[in-house]
């Protein structure tokens, strides 16, 4: 079983750089997923993936410690254990970032990284159907890019009520600039959720060059000397050994990544000797420098008008299973985010700092399930947070889950420009168009116009949106994990690609820069074994 190329993890970058390495004939590429194969319908009918959220198989079911920014709470991590990994249960978003954002990537010192060198990577991935300018979107990549199929009159009530606030409708936020409202472009392929499973592993299927291993956990990454040679691995209850004979591809994502580096002995040396792991390379910055989106819902009681919580009931959800069937659109083809907008927390920034997500739909505060009654809600979400956290291995067993310190709130500027978005916010859902849709706001109860008020409310009832990333930060400091290439530093043979890799997070969802990231990092492989 032994390749040229050992790919750890399915997800949304593993399954890309498995597919393009495995487009050059003289390659052998083994892909290793610790979860299943994608059968479970759930993961394919958009409106699925809410069940799939505390799944017992396919999900890894992480949570936080309890921390002083959560309230003492933990907060649940989904992460996708499945081919197509986080891109087979995440709500589909498709958001490239900034183009800022990748600018203070190279900036950083991260060359090849600035917005003009990773938008051909962000072209080359999709195929997209809606609205927009071509010098932006591509039109022959594996991923599909869509619009929604079925849009509730709830939808065009906030993107109304957003411009009556005095936020510009934005055609393609992908596109030239991301301000303004918007309705959210989806990874849908047609009816179907369009994970990198379905979409790039699905086309590279059938080549003998190309084998994936389902199942399969990798426990330690193997070196002689300073050399990554392979991958031990547990795959129905039976320790196993694989050699690569050129690389060693991480794509474990931002919580497995560094956790993995970290038991093969590549991490903070102190750290990994007190727990009787033997290092292979001093590297401080392996689980650190981790960034999470961590917002505060509003929420607002609907009446006159249909929400996603009385669509998901019995029976009313019944004649969308036929239209979903038939048409291909209606309530199946719904995630939890339909509209957004991109904006600034306060004035003289050159870019937005601030993402509002709009549901057509209400949640419990503790466990995010739909509630009963009609309702709708906005994230309010600072896309680019200052407080940092950590991943730490905390027990040599590589079954035991890491210890996730996500920090969050602990930078007061994160908190300001929650604030503002709090009030934005509200003003948009004051807005006239609002009036006759809305019964006024159920959550938060408390009133928040400090900063003060804004902690205790966003400590009781804030979450995360699932995007953490930086956890194994590419650059040349001495906290950088990788270099701009993706090479883990210190060491040879052994490339890190994937949401840990990104130095900062992105303005928005993570998993199109993911994707890119796949790309891209497909790319440099390809070009190093060239040369
Ligand atoms: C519930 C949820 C909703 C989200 N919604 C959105 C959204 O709407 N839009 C958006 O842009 N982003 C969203 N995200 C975030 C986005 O999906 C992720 O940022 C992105 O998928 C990360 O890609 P990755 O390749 O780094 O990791 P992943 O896609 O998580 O892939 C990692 C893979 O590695 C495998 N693996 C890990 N450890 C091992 C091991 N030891 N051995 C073998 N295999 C291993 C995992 O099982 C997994 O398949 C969401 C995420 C979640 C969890």
């Amino acid at each position: 079983m032994d390749a040229d190329y050992i790919v750890v993890g399915a997800g949304s970058a593993g399954c890309t750089v498995a597919a393009r390495l495995s487009e050059d004939q003289g390659s052998r590429v083994l892909l290793l997923e610790a979860g299943p194969k994608d059968t479970n319908p759930m993961i394919h009918i958009p409106a699925g993936g809410r069940s799939l959220l505390r799944h017992p198989v396919i999900n890894w079911n992480y949570g936080t410690a309890p921390e002083e920014g959560s309230g003492g709470r933990s907060i649940y991590w989904p992460r996708g254990k499945v081919l197509g990994g986080s891109s087979s249960i995440n709500g589909m978003v498709y958001v490239r970032g900034n183009a800022a954002d990748f600018d203070g990537w190279a900036q950083m010192g991260c060359r090849g990284w600035s917005y003009a060198d990773v938008l051909p990577h962000f072209i080359k991935s999709e195929t997209y159907h809606g609205e927009g300018d071509d010098a932006y979107r591509g039109g022959g990549g594996p991923l599909q890019v869509q619009p929604y199929r079925s849009i509730l009159p709830l939808t065009h009530k906030f993107v109304e009520a957003a411009q009556q606030a005095g936020f510009p409708l934005n055609a393609d936020y992908n596109g030239a600039h991301q301000d303004g409202v918007c309705y959210a472009q989806m990874t849908h392929k047609g009816r179907m959720r369009g994970s990198t499973a379905a979409t790039y592993l699905a086309a590279a299927k059938g080549r003998t060059n190309l084998s994936v291993e389902t199942g399969a956990v990798a426990t330690k990454l193997l070196f002689g000397g300073k050399k990554c040679t392979g991958v031990a691995f547990r795959q129905n209850g039976q320790d196993k050994v694989l050699h690569a004979a050129r690389e060693v591809i991480l794509c474990g994502g931002s919580v497995n990544s560094p956790h993995l580096l970290q038991l093969s002995g590549v991490g903070p040396a102190a750290h990994l000797q007190s727990l009787g792991i033997s290092v292979v390379h001093e590297s401080p910055g392996v689980g650190q420098n981790l960034s999470d989106h961590y917002i505060t819902r509003i929420q607002h009681r609907v009446k006159g008008a249909v929400s996603m919580n009385q669509l998901a009931r019995f029976p009313r959800y019944v004649p969308h299973v036929f239209r979903w069937l038939l048409m291909g659109d209606g309530a199946l083809t719904f995630s939890a985010i339909t509209a957004m907008v991109f904006t600034r927390s306060r004035e003289g920034l050159e870019v937005p700092d601030l993402q509002f997500l709009f549901s057509p739909g209400s949640y419990t505060q503790t466990s995010g399930v739909l509630e009963r009654e009609p309702g709708m809600s906005v994230n309010v979400c600072p896309a680019r947070p200052d407080s940092r956290g950590s991943i730490m291995v905390e027990n040599p067993d590589p079954l035991a889950p890491p210890i996730i310190r996500p920090n969050y709130l602990s930078a007061e500027s994160d908190l300001q420009v929650m604030l503002s978005g709090v009030k934005q916010t509200r003003r948009i859902m004051a807005a006239d168009a609002m009036a006759d849709v809305s019964t006024g706001e159920t959550q938060p109860v408390d009133p928040i116009e400090t900063v003060a008020e804004m902690r205790r409310v966003a400590q009781a009832i804030g979450t995360t949106i699932y995007h953490p990333v930086g956890t194994c930060k590419m650059g040349e400091d001495p906290m950088a994990v990788t270099d701009s290439r993706l090479r883990v530093h210190g060491v040879q043979g052994l490339r890190v690609v994937d949401a840990s890799i990104m130095p900062t997070l992105t303005t928005g969802n993570t998993n199109a820069p993911s994707i890119m990231i796949g790309e891209k990092g497909a790319a440099m492989v390809r070009e190093d074994a060239a040369a």
